[in-house]
Order: structure tokens, then C-alpha cells, then sequence
């Protein structure tokens, strides 16, 4: 159950109340607010308290991602609002493989329309014989990125030592579907300012998915974008099965907006068109597209990364049909 203080107003007397009822609960500074949430429910019922805006009506699993809580959250990277009317596009390479690589996709893909570029440099390889990304270098690229291209950069980070590093570089930081779970980096992420944009781990249920959302925002940082980034089924013809109506129950669910990556799921390049339409037309507020300026020569995800060409032809079809959804891109 969540508690909104009124400007000025003390915890103290509710503090007391919430005690006496033996529940537990966090006081979190989010969206601009001083909340209390406070746990079980069934302890709380019948708690008054002159300090209290609002009480929301309890919803048994979500409390801050909750559309009982707040009906709409904009996500915003510099100046890219993620959540409102416009779609949002990151896009760029699996992984990031040298200055001039990732400086020559930024470029075309803000050309074609991306607002955000998306460069892997810490790369979760099944293989650790597999290429495992640029790591620290690659950040000091994305930096240069950004320099010469004025497109804010997103990429992932696997380690809670990352977090410095990453704050300082980049823009928004990838939580990717392998540490959706980890929760000891997720309240972490919690801590800072920077938006997170969370994976949905292949294994897990929605309800999983936005309670590991939970975490971040339990700590206080509301700027959460939820990924969807296709499950593990019995399917192999793609390489994940897209969860469309995962997206869809997700929006009804939370405030928060919602991301899909169309890439991973699709593992073949022919895919990544279709899915990510669908994806739009089910209310996806953002897309993260793999690009590569020589798909068959990258180090990572190669069948799945769209030429620059494709990117183009590709963002044509997502202008039209955000019109006709009421949307633009
Ligand atoms: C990625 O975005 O490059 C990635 C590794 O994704 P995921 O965590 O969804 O597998
Ligand atoms: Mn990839």
C-alpha cells in the first residue's frame, strides 16, 4: 500500500501507526513525491492520517510500477522522451568495435530518424570465448559518439563495479535479460539518476519482469523503461519467442514505458521488420534495433543486424504506421 505525503507534512504520526500495525514499510522520494510503502495490505486497512494525500488502492503485487499509483511516467534521456506520443528508436550494433564503426552507424541512423544510439560494450557472450566487447575503451568511444553526433548513448552494464563508469559515459543504462534478476544491481541502479532501460529475462513472467522494476524504484529512481526482448518457449524457428501480449499486459499493468527489441527474438535479419511493427501496434513506446554497417563481419549477433540500408527502409514503414496510430516518430 503506498502512503503520499502532503508538501511539508511529517512521517512521524503515520510512522507510529504503520509500527503499531507491525508492518513493514520504505519512505522513497520518487516522481516528486515523499511516499510511504508500507506491506502486507492486510495490516494497514483502516490506518488515517492527516499527513496523507492519497492512499492508493492497494494492488496485491505492484506498488510504485502500478497504474494504481500513477497513470503515465515519461522517461527522459537528455532530450528524448520516452512514454509520451512519439516512438522512440535506439539503435546501432550488437557491439561496439571501434571509433570509426560506431561513429559511421551513428550517423546513418540518426540520419533515417533514431534518437538514441545503442552500442554494446560489456557484452553477456554464452561463450566466454566468444568476443566479450570493447569494455572500458568502448565507453570512451560512445562518449565520442555522442561528441560528434549529438544522439544520447544507451549501453548495457553486467556489474555493480560498472556503475561509476557508466554513470559518467553514458545515458541511459541497459539492464540486459541475463541481470534482470540480479537484484543486488538493480537496487543499485536505484540509487542514481540515470534511466534504466530493463530487460525482461527469458525466463521470466511478466509479473517477474515489472517486479524486478520494483527494485529500482524502491531505491527512488522512477525513470525505468521495461524491455521486451522475447522468452524461451518450445519455438525454435526464431531465436525467441516475442512476447507481443506480454507488451500489452505490461502497459495495462504499469505506468512505465514500455520497449521492445525486435533483434534478439527475431536472431535472423528477415525477422526484425515484421516483429518490430507488431510491436508498435501493440503499444511499444520504444524500439531497440540492432545495426551494423557490415552485418557479416560483426563480432556479435550477425544474422540479426539490420545493413544501414535496411534501417532506413525499415524506419520509413514505422513513420507510417506510428501515423496511423495516432503517433509519430
Ligand atoms: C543486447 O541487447 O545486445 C543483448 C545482449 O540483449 P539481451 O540481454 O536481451 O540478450
Ligand atoms: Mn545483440
Amino acid at each position: 500500500m503506498i502512503f503520499i505525503l502532503k508538501d511539508g507534512s511529517s512521517f512521524s504520526s503515520l510512522k507510529e501507526k504503520i509500527g503499531l500495525s507491525s508492518s513493514s514499510y520504505r519512505l522513497v522520494d520518487i516522481y516528486g513525491k515523499r511516499v510511504v510503502v508500507a506491506w502486507p495490505d492486510e495490516n494497514l486497512k483502516g490506518i488515517k492520517d492527516e499527513a496523507v494525500e492519497v492512499k492508493v488502492i492497494p494492488h496485491a503485487k505492484y506498488q510504485l510500477s502500478s497504474k494504481a499509483f500513477k497513470e503515465k511516467t515519461i522517461v527522459k534521456v537528455d532530450q528524448v522522451d520516452i512514454g509520451g506520443e512519439g516512438i522512440v528508436v535506439a539503435a546501432g550494433p550488437c557491439s561496439v568495435e571501434g571509433e570509426d564503426q560506431a561513429i559511421e552507424i551513428a550517423k546513418a541512423v540518426k540520419r533515417s530518424g533514431a534518437s538514441l544510439f545503442r552500442g554494446g560494450v560489456f557484452k553477456p557472450r554464452t561463450s566466454p570465448y566468444s568476443f566479450q566487447g570493447m569494455g572500458y575503451e568502448g565507453l570512451k568511444i560512445l562518449r565520442k559518439v555522442k561528441e560528434e553526433t549529438g544522439l544520447s548513448v544507451v549501453s548495457e552494464l553486467m556489474d555493480v563495479r560498472e556503475i561509476s563508469s557508466f554513470d559518467k559515459h553514458i545515458d541511459m543504462l541497459q539492464v540486459g535479460a541475463r541481470n534482470s534478476q540480479n537484484y543486488p544491481l538493480l537496487k543499485e541502479l536505484g540509487k542514481i539518476k540515470k534511466p534504466v532501460l530493463l530487460k525482461r529475462g527469458f525466463g521470466n513472467t511478466v509479473e517477474e519482469w515489472i517486479l524486478s522494476s520494483e527494485y529500482i524504484l524502491l531505491e527512488g529512481n522512477g525513470d525505468v523503461v521495461l524491455c521486451e526482448r522475447g522468452i524461451r518457449t518450445f519455438e525454435r524457428s526464431t531465436r525467441f519467442t516475442l512476447d507481443v501480449g506480454g507488451i500489452v499486459v505490461a502497459k495495462t499493468l504499469t505506468h512505465l514505458p514500455l520497449c521492445a527489441d525486435p533483434s534478439h527474438p527475431a536472431g535472423k535479419k528477415d525477422y526484425v521488420e515484421s516483429l518490430a511493427l507488431a510491436s508498435i501496434a501493440a503499444g511499444a513506446d520504444m524500439l531497440l534495433i540492432e545495426v551494423h554497417n557490415n552485418p557479416e563481419k560483426a563480432l556479435s549477433d550477425a544474422d540479426q543486424q539490420l545493413t544501414i540500408m535496411e534501417f532506413e527502409k525499415l524506419m520509413k514503414k514505422l513513420k507510417s504506421l506510428a501515423i496511423a496510430l495516432g503517433r509519430r516518430l
